[in-house]
This record gives structure tokens, C-alpha cells and sequence, in this order.
């Protein structure tokens, strides 16, 4: 079914009269706008957008199925003249909207702040979101595997993710999803670590984390590397333990199957080998429009597989003086079972 008939659909069975979508990635799944300013309001029956001066032709050419609106002052001014002609006195806004959006609302309308109206339709990818994702996975494969002859000693994280920026740009990517991390030696135990000045040495594990884009789509996924050097054997068992928690959690992985389980079949795989103090993060997370979006892969997670999810498996041990290594892929749950859209190679690699 049409996106917005769908989202019509749950204004009338969630018992709201109106529902107003103000984050932008939720107006773009469902009305097609790429700009950066819109709010869309939707009823039972109609959905009206409103955007500024602008993007007055962007949106006659991107925005299909709403009346589309340009006022000359305030977007929220509009909303409220809108819905006053509708005879509309409450309605649902979004969760995560501005504090700014209630405020100007609060006066003279009912609100009830909804979750998972538009991302619950998200959830569940179509065939062309991806088709997309498949682009941006390739994109971000084919970037690495240009600059991967560049890892080696003496080389400093900051050029490496420097070039693997510029490769993904030149393969198309219009966004870069989140800054890369490449963290070497002991810059790798923090899963989250910025580039540094640091130069690539004898013995470092070098985790790479990176994502590419294609059609607002996103992908994510981590590969690390060793170079050749002192403690080589620690750090390949701690290697050889993660890609085992991987391959544990994408053969758990299935429709139907709890979240959570996946995130155990990693964790408790890490554990028997003695590093589970080590894996202090989640197993995965959905991507899409966003980086991050439902499901979670994680032990609290009450998110229960579907067929059409997509999402990242993401193990990881960091040892604090010793380094970390991570090994992330994309997973997409198919008719007949998970499928791994991550093609390069993740046996571990010594440089
Ligand atoms: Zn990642
Ligand atoms: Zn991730």
C-alpha cells in the first residue's frame, strides 16, 4: 500500500484526528521531499505539506499525494490556520519533535506526543529501500577495498579516514553517514574513537568503521585489521573469537527470532572465551534513512525480527592497553532466511 495511505491508516486506528511529522526523514519516506524544512500534517483522509519559499519548486517536482503549501511567514503558523479550517482540535505530533513545535501548538490545540507512527512503517523495508541500501553497501565496499593497500605502518588514522571519505564521496555518496573511525593500537580498546594524529604501528589491530549512501539510504560496517608485530597472538585470538560471535549472531538471525536472542548468540560466544567484560556495546542496529533506527540487536531489546528488516551485526572485544577489534556487517531478514549484504572478506588480514 501507498506510504501515506498506510500512515492515514494509523492516524484512524491510533484514534488521532491529526497527526504532524516534523523529522525530515520521516517526511521524505513518505512524501518523497529532500529538502531541509517541511512539516507534513496528516488526517484520516488528507495530508498537507508545508515547506518555505525555497523549496517552492523542489517540492511541486519531489511531493506526491499531499496538498502542498508555501506560506509566506512561519511554517507552525500555517499548521495552526490549517487545522482550525479543518475543525481539528487535537492531534498527534511526534516524539522526538522540537520542544519549539509544542510550544507553538500547545495554545489552543490538544496534543499527544506518539511514538513509532511513521517509523514502525520504516521498519520493514520495500523492495527498492534495498535495492539502495545494496548500493550504499557497495559503494562503501568499493571505497575500502581502493584504500585498503594505504593501511600500513606510519600512516596516521586521520589520512586513512581522510581517503576513505574522499573515496566514498567519489563513488556517489552525497552524505557520509557518520565520521569513520579508525582507531589503531591502543585507540581501538574505545569503541567509538575519533581519527588521531596517531601514526599506524608494528602490532596495532586497526578497526575501521565507516558507512556509504545512496538514495538517502544508509550502510555501516566495520572491518579490523592487524599489522604484523609484537603480541601477534593475543590479538588474533581475540579476532578469531569476535568473527565467531559474527557468524554466531547472522546464523541466529531469522524471522520470528527475538532480538535479544541474536544479541545472546553473539554475547554468550564472547563470553566462553573469557573477553565478556570486554563487549560492553549492543550486537546490532537497523539502518536506513538513519544510521541507527529500530530494530535493536541488543539484550534489552523487546524487538522481535520481521522479514524485510534490516540491520547491522556488530561484535566487538576492546581490551584497554591491548586494542579492539570489531567486525561489523549488514543483514538483511529475506524470504528465506537472513541475507548478508556485507560481501568483503572478513578473515583477518595482517598487513
Ligand atoms: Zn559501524
Ligand atoms: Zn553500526
Amino acid at each position: 500500500m501507498d506510504r501515506l495511505e498506510s500512515i492515514k491508516e494509523l492516524v484512524s486506528s491510533r484514534r488521532l484526528k491529526a497527526f504532524l511529522v516534523s523529522d525530515l526523514k520521516n517526511v521524505r519516506y513518505l512524501t518523497g521531499f529532500r529538502g531541509s524544512s517541511a512539516l507534513l500534517l496528516v488526517t484520516r483522509k488528507e495530508a498537507f505539506f508545508f515547506t518555505d519559499f525555497r523549496y517552492r519548486e523542489q517540492a511541486r517536482l519531489e511531493v506526491k499525494g499531499c496538498e502542498v503549501i508555501v506560506p509566506e511567514g512561519a511554517l507552525l503558523r500555517r499548521v495552526r490556520r490549517t487545522l482550525r479550517r479543518l475543525r481539528v482540535h487535537s492531534l498527534g505530533f511526534e516524539f522526538n519533535a522540537p520542544y519549539s513545535l509544542y510550544h507553538g501548538l500547545k495554545n489552543g490545540f490538544r496534543l499527544r506526543a506518539v511514538r513509532n507512527m511513521v517509523e514502525s512503517l520504516r521498519l520493514k523495508k520495500e523492495r527498492e529501500e534495498i535495492r539502495l541500501i545494496r548500493t550504499a553497501v557497495k559503494r562503501a565496499e568499493e571505497a575500502f577495498s581502493e584504500i585498503k593497500p594505504e593501511i600500513r605502518r606510519g600512516v596516521t588514522e586521520r589520512s586513512v579516514a581522510l581517503r576513505l571519505e574522499e573515496a566514498l564521496r567519489r563513488r556517489g555518496c552525497q552524505r557520509i553517514p557518520f565520521d569513520i573511525i579508525v582507531a589503531s593500537g591502543e585507540n581501538a580498546a574505545l569503541p567509538h574513537a575519533s581519527p588521531s594524529e596517531k601514526r599506524l604501528e608494528p602490532g596495532d589491530l586497526v578497526v575501521v568503521d565507516w558507512g556509504g549512501e545512496a538514495g538517502g539510504y544508509f550502510s555501516d560496517m566495520t572491518r579490523t585489521l592487524l599489522l604484523e608485530g609484537p603480541g601477534m597472538e593475543t590479538k588474533m585470538r581475540i579476532y578469531d573469537t569476535v568473527l565467531k560471535a559474527n557468524r554466531s549472531a547472522i546464523r541466529a538471525a531469522g524471522a520470528g527470532v527475538k532480538a535479544a536472542d541474536v544479541d545472546r548468540a553473539a554475547r554468550e560466544l564472547i563470553e566462553r572465551a573469557g573477553f565478556g567484560d570486554f563487549f560492553g556495546h549492543g550486537t546490532g542496529h537497523g539502518v536506513g534513512l538513519d544510521i541507527h533506527e529500530s530494530p535493536r540487536i541488543s539484550l534489552i531489546s523487546k524487538d522481535i525480527l520481521m522479514e524485510g528488516m534490516v540491520f547491522t551485526i556488530e561484535p566487538g572485544v576492546y581490551i584497554p592497553g591491548v586494542g579492539g577489534v570489531r567486525i561489523e556487517d549488514m543483514v538483511c531478514i529475506g524470504e528465506k532466511g537472513p541475507r548478508v549484504l556485507t560481501r568483503l572478506p572478513k578473515r583477518l588480514e595482517v598487513v
